[in-house]
């Protein structure tokens, strides 16, 4: 089984794919999946390929979907790694290569432990198998699982349980997992105040003087959620400051200050957009706001999903994997106007993105038959 895992992996890493191409990746996961019975949909849009591949019927049981993309993050430079990016090399038991962990070894995982449950129990499943991926994933997301989702839900199609490979594990595999993220709300502010002499100020208004008040503030706000997580809650990263560049006698009579809110489930972006205008009128600050949300927030409290990933981990560990909301945003968002319960699961991600990406030989044996041991757990 592991050998097939590699063979494909190694398959997959030899594709420079960076975001948003392909490149053939697909294809060579489509031949797999037609060859276990799998029937196949490609959704080209612009420059991004995605697929969907189904097996079984949804009218005898649930849809279980597999969520992955086939782009990756480009290399960066070349003299940081140990061995060519895109010639995946077996080194101490390691395989490395871009992708390797991000997320190409969770689709070779998942694909091979579908493989094997149809080995066993094709004539036992009830429900569907479903396999969603996306080469946008890494980039801007425009075209990929966004739009697909899209036209999935004006077929009526329906996702009852989704599995995202993402890399989740922090120090070794299935320790942790997500059964959500925050949202992403973002905030640019454009303050108008009086220029001026440095030595006659009381004749101007010095805007860092201003808006550094109202910053310490912003940051300190409680956002009165209550029985939550910490790493749930919502923090806000003020990610830039610029005045125009005057002498250095001088007030500057513009600033622009840019501001992301990491936005947790139990608040609405009303109520931020509230209590940012309530903080600029108390500082008395002038300004234009442009605001632009790129995630919502999504979670999966509870379910049989989330028992079955805990269960199936708890077969190969000892203890039940942390349940976090941390990190950046994924695909799962699109997924959740599905109305569906998703759970993020992978391997570890302590080089995703980094030169001399690798992912553990062991890990993928191991990641592999969690995946079926969940499907065993849901389909049967
Ligand atoms: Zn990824």
């Amino acid at each position: 089984m592991c050998s097939s895992i590699i063979n494909l992996l190694n398959k997959l890493i030899c594709i420079p794919s960076i975001s948003p191409n392909d490149l053939g990746c697909q294809k060579i996961i489509s031949k797999k999946l037609l060859n276990m019975g799998f029937s196949i949909k490609n959704f080209d849009i612009k420059n991004t390929k995605n697929m969907w591949a189904e097996i079984g019927s949804k009218k005898n049981g649930k849809t279980l979907n597999f969520l992955g993309h086939t782009d990756v993050v480009p290399s960066g430079n070349l003299y940081n790694w140990k061995f060519d990016p895109f010639t995946p090399t077996i080194y101490k038991g390691k395989l490395f290569g871009r992708g390797s962990s991000d997320m190409k070894g969770s689709i070779s995982s998942f694909i091979i432990a579908i493989k094997k449950f149809l080995y066993n129990f094709r004539n036992r499943m009830k429900g569907r198998i479903t396999v969603l991926l996306t080469s946008d994933e890494e980039g801007n997301a425009k075209n990929g699982i966004k739009k697909v989702v899209e036209k999935l839900i004006k077929k009526k199609e329906k996702i009852d349980y989704c599995i995202v490979g993402e890399p989740t594990s922090e120090k070794f595999l299935g320790d942790t997992i997500k059964n959500g993220r925050r949202g992403s709300l973002h905030l640019q502010l454009f303050l108008k105040g009086k220029g001026g002499h440095i030595a006659y100020y009381n004749s101007s208004e010095n805007l860092i003087h201003k808006s550094s008040l109202f910053i310490n503030d912003l940051i300190k706000l409680d956002w009165k959620e209550k029985f939550i997580n910490k790493n749930e809650i919502t923090n806000v990263q003020v990610s830039k400051i610029f005045s125009e560049d005057t002498v250095e006698n001088m007030i500057s009579e513009n600033l622009f200050i840019r501001i992301n809110f990491r936005f947790s489930y139990k608040i609405s972006v009303s109520y931020i957009k509230r209590c940012v205008k309530n903080l600029l009128n108390y500082h008395k600050i002038n300004c234009n706001m442009n605001w632009n949300i790129s995630a919502k927030p999504f979670i999966t409290k509870n379910g049989k999903l989330l028992d079955s990933v805990v269960d199936s981990i708890l077969y190969f560990n000892k203890n039940k994997p942390n349940i976090s909301m941390s990190g950046g945003t994924s695909d799962g968002r699109f997924i959740n106007k599905m109305k569906s319960q998703i759970i993020e699961l992978g391997l570890l991600n302590n080089t995703i993105h980094k030169p001399n990406e690798f992912v553990k030989i062991s890990d993928l044996k191991k990641l592999s038959k969690i995946y079926e041991k969940i499907i065993e757990k849901l389909l049967l």
